[in-house]
């Protein structure tokens, strides 16, 4: 059987569904995703952080827009989905290079003295902390509750969601794309290709021309201490280098070593060499101690070459729209994302303070991207 929809959205992660809640009831529209249980790759692996002072500068206002909204659908949920969590970049050498520039570009550091830094987080050896600024704004986020709001809304609004349902083939039928996925048929004249790390596959389908998506890896290690109790007040500490991150979660702290290898689209697995150094960079610039890990996972960051997302119509396809390289900002920014490119598919004035302009920095024709 085939359906018809004005707007069929590729991919059940953060993106598809945070776009597909607000559109709502403004179009009709179908959501496929590939795997049969929603959520299953990146949206459900990541450090669940909205940091209004990470990444680069559309990111960041993206992400200070995305905040107030998700609040709202905390005050719809009727419980809090927010845990203040500030971020402090600590620098680990001598060279205050890194810092300074984070210092001179970001709005909202502050500069502490490194003592203040060790204060803040006793667990940090004092003799690797060098220098350190910190974001107050920064909230960790219950991501699996903000999930299931986005798929509740976009499920009253009276989206069609089809799980087990990959798509493999697409044809242009007169102003409409027809889309073969498994046994579902689904018709309709606009595409959203909000694909994760299968984006450039998906592109291929269509006849689109690369964007340089580049899917990387990167592992998460959740340990108990064995060196000193979980503060669940302690901030999140990353270093300036990005060799190492870490934060509270219950009696254990969640920590990376903020590897970028670059990978296939798939259902990518912790490797043991990689924990291994998540919990050595850690040890090392504290007293935690961490030993065995509880739970480990990897997750694939899609990336496009200028590290920006590529989001908008593509020039030469027709009906074919990216949401797409969203990398490792795709929670933070995906309230705002979401209701920009619900707009901007409708044709609709935007109403979010704060994001004139920014689908333009992010559009798939600009010259940063391959030709
Ligand atoms: C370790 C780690 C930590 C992170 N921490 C943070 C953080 O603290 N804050 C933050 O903002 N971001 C973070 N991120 C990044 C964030 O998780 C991603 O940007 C976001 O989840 C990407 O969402 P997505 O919907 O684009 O991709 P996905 O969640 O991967 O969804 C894409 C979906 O498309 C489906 N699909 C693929 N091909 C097809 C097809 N042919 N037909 C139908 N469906 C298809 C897939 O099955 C998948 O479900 C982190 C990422 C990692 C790996």
């Amino acid at each position: 059987m085939t359906t018809t929809a004005d707007i069929a959205i590729i991919g059940g992660g953060i993106a598809g569904f945070s776009l597909a809640s607000a559109i709502g009831g403004r179009a009709r529209t179908v959501l496929l995703e590939a795997e049969p249980e929603l959520f299953h790759h990146t949206s459900s692996r990541s450090a669940e952080q909205m940091q209004p002072t990470y990444g680069p500068a559309p990111v960041r206002r993206l992400t200070s827009a995305s905040i107030p909204r998700v609040q709202a659908i905390a005050e719809g949920l009727g419980r809090p989905i927010f845990t203040p969590r500030p971020l402090l970049w600590v620098g680990t050498t001598p060279d205050r290079h890194h810092l300074d520039e984070l210092l001179a570009t970001v709005l909202g550091l502050e500069e502490i003295e490194p003592r203040e830094a060790v204060a803040l987080l006793p667990a940090l050896r004092p003799d690797a902390v060098h220098a350190a600024g910190i974001d107050r704004s920064a909230v960790e986020v219950d991501v699996p509750a903000l999930l299931e709001a986005y798929r509740a809304a976009a499920v009253a609004g009276g989206v069609e969601v089809l799980p087990s349902s990959r798509v493999e083939r697409a044809e242009r039928i007169g102003d409409a794309w027809r889309l073969t996925a498994g046994t579902a048929v689904v018709e309709a004249p606009v595409v959203v290709n909000a694909a994760g790390a299968w984006v450039e596959r998906i592109a291929a389908l269509f006849g689109a021309r690369s964007r340089g998506l580049q899917p990387l890896r990167r592992t998460v290690a959740v340990a108990v201490p064995t060196g000193r109790p979980v503060d669940p007040a302690w901030p999140m500490a990353s270093d300036v280098l990005d060799t190492f991150y870490f934060r509270p979660r219950g009696r254990a702290v969640l920590a990376s070593a903020l590897e970028d290898e670059p990978s296939e689209p798939e259902d990518a697995q912790p490797r043991a060499e990689v924990v291994a150094t998540v919990l050595d960079r850690v040890n090392a610039a504290t007293d935690l101690a961490l030993r065995e890990t509880e739970t480990t996972w990897t997750g694939l960051r899609t990336l496009a070459p200028d590290s920006l997302p590529v989001v908008g119509r593509d020039a030469d396809v027709p009906g074919f729209y990216w949401l797409a390289g969203q990398g490792g900002y795709g929670i933070q920014t995906s309230a705002a994302l979401g209701a920009a490119v619900a707009d901007d598919l409708l044709g609709t004035a935007s109403t979010i303070p704060g994001l004139e302009g920014v689908l333009a920095d992010l559009s798939p024709a600009r010259d940063a991207l391959p030709a």
